[in-house]
């Protein structure tokens, strides 16, 4: 595979071969006790051939002596050093970079991330990724995958990720988060939100207007929002209503994109585009 990083906000990614897939895992919040680590690195073995992206939120990061926002008993005993930081730094490295470098595009970052800079003015992404040299992007941004088709042509297949989705809630407001992301962000095929630990996937079509030919176009645009690898609602619980995340449950998996060239016959003629088909893939105690 090749990265190349085009400025801050876009990372064109271009795989080996014209059939592959890519896990997403989003909220991993990874050095936590009640992350499913484990779990994680089982879909990966079982699908060897998958390129890797986590998303934001991938470490939980709030365990430090004094931040207000720590629980105890979601710090692993092996994290629980006077050096807390250090700590999950090292054993992250060797978790989530050693073993699968070849096949990592890029770390995203979430508000986990982000708030240890606000608090403490230290970027722990940056630390994390850096010996390694691996592509670390902000909360929001574009991955280009760029797919060979014949004749050394390329064809682009644009995914714009965002942390936040811009209204939360998979009930009330999961079709308008939808929706304006959709107006926000026309040129991309794929939609990723993350955060607030709900999923759904849900394909749009999209008709693009041609100016110059004044023809029309269509294509079918993936809207996904990223289950979470955290099971938040693990353990001791007090009352069936969880005061951080104002539900019981969370639906916890990872997302794979299956992607390839498909011929199609659209606008009059006979087109080959790159196509990318989402699938779940959750976990199961
Ligand atoms: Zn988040």
């Amino acid at each position: 595979m090749k990265l190349t990083r085009c400025n801050e906000n876009i990372l064109q990614f271009s795989p080996s071969k014209n059939k592959f897939s890519i896990i997403w895992v989003a909220d991993g919040h990874l050095e936590s006790a009640k992350s499913k680590l484990k779990w994680m690195h089982k879909v990966f073995k079982d699908n060897p051939e998958a390129y890797i992206v986590y998303g934001g939120d991938n470490l939980d990061l709030m365990q430090g002596k004094y931040d207000k926002r720590g629980a105890k008993g979601d710090t692993p005993e092996h994290l629980n050093r006077s050096d807390y930081i250090n700590a999950v730094v090292e054993e992250m490295r060797k978790e989530l970079i050693e073993p699968y470098k070849d096949r990592l595009i890029c770390f995203t970052k979430g508000n986990h991330n982000t708030s240890i800079t606000r608090h403490h003015e230290v970027d722990i992404m940056k630390w994390l990724v850096e010996k390694d040299d691996i592509q670390l992007m902000h909360t929001a941004g574009f991955i280009l995958v760029e797919i060979k088709a014949r004749k050394g042509t390329n064809l682009t297949f644009p995914i714009y990720f965002q942390h936040h989705p811009p209204s939360g809630g998979k009930r009330s407001k999961g079709m308008l988060s939808v929706d304006l992301l959709m107006a926000e962000h026309p040129d991309a095929k794929c939609i990723i939100s993350e955060h607030i630990h709900e999923t759904f996937i849900t394909p749009q079509t999209v008709e693009r207007l041609n100016v110059r030919s004044k023809s029309l176009s269509y294509n079918t645009v993936w809207c996904i929002q990223a289950p979470t690898l955290k099971a938040e609602h693990e353990g001791k619980k007090e009352g069936f209503f969880h005061e951080r995340i104002k539900k019981s449950a969370t639906t916890i998996g990872a997302i794979k994109m299956d992607f390839e060239l498909k011929r199609v016959y659209s606008d009059n003629k006979d087109n080959t585009i790159a196509s990318m088909t989402p699938n779940w893939i959750l976990y199961y105690d």
